[in-house]
């Protein structure tokens, strides 16, 4: 099964201690996760990454900034929310994206990792997810490294007016652009990079992937699944349930590989 995969880095160099981070892509499938429901595809995809023992640990998203820490993954049974974080190496964290930034999370002090889902309602909860770890372990600013995942970059990202005030306000004018009208362009990666230089982490433990998930092709094929472009086509008011069928979720997890 083919999937993304890599390092965190520390000080501008991948760090081989630390847990990797792990994508699916578009040809790995839906991978749709709602506890009322089972979904095969996301099954065998797991199944063949975990190996004995392991077990995921995801909530069902709710596009919210709460993040839960847990030690065994029954403790998030039922659980929704949209940031997961562990310190224990058997536990497999993930969410989904379909456009939506995952950030993954490791905190060298206190080794917990995870991921998180950070669309436009939830920016912010990268804050959420250091301040807890800040709090229960003391771990400190250069502790912490973050890799802000692939998703809609500004290229295909554009937002109104409205939305764009509310980034400039809140996460820095550099998020957002200026296209025409009431058009603006969205960089979620600007706006979690001020969020992480706010915070004082510094710029060598942060690693950004540049791969759009609306436009990047790799040999000529679309990548990754995307809301925006696989439901461009469909009408507007359809309902999000309606649209749920036409896109395809990527997941997003951290593990150990050993
Ligand atoms: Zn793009």
């Amino acid at each position: 099964m083919s999937f993304l995969t890599g390092n965190f880095f520390y000080n501008g160099k991948p760090l081989s201690s630390a847990p990797l981070w792990g994508m699916s892509v578009l040809e790995s499938g839906n991978m749709r996760f709602r506890w009322n429901e089972t979904n095969s595809v996301r099954d065998n995809f797991f199944s063949s990454i975990c190996a004995e023992k392991r077990k995921i640990a995801q909530p069902e998203l709710i596009h919210s900034k709460t993040v839960y820490e847990v030690s065994s993954a029954d403790e998030i049974f039922k659980k929704k929310g949209d940031g997961i974080l562990t310190s224990n190496k058997f536990i497999i964290p993930a969410v989904t994206v379909a456009d939506c930034m995952p950030i993954f999370v490791y905190d060298k002090n206190s080794n917990a990792f995870g991921v998180l889902h950070s669309g436009w309602k939830g920016t912010g909860i990268v804050k959420e997810a250091f301040f807890m770890l800040n709090k229960k372990y003391g771990s400190n600013t250069d502790d912490f490294c973050f890799v802000l995942g692939p998703h809609i970059n500004s290229c295909c990202y554009s937002i109104d007016k409205d939305r764009a005030e509310y980034f400039a306000e809140n996460f820095g004018s550099e998020c957002v652009s200026f296209i025409d009208g009431n058009k603006y362009s969205l960089s979620l990666a600007d706006a979690n990079l001020f969020l992480l230089k706010k915070i004082g982490i510094p710029d060598g433990n942060v690693f950004v992937s540049k791969e759009c998930t609306c436009c990047f092709k790799e040999n000529g094929a679309f990548k990754y699944g995307s809301f925006r472009r696989q439901t461009s086509s469909l009408p507007q008011d359809l309902p999000l349930e309606e649209k749920q069928k036409h896109f395809t979720v990527q997941t997003a997890f951290v593990f150990y590989s050993f």
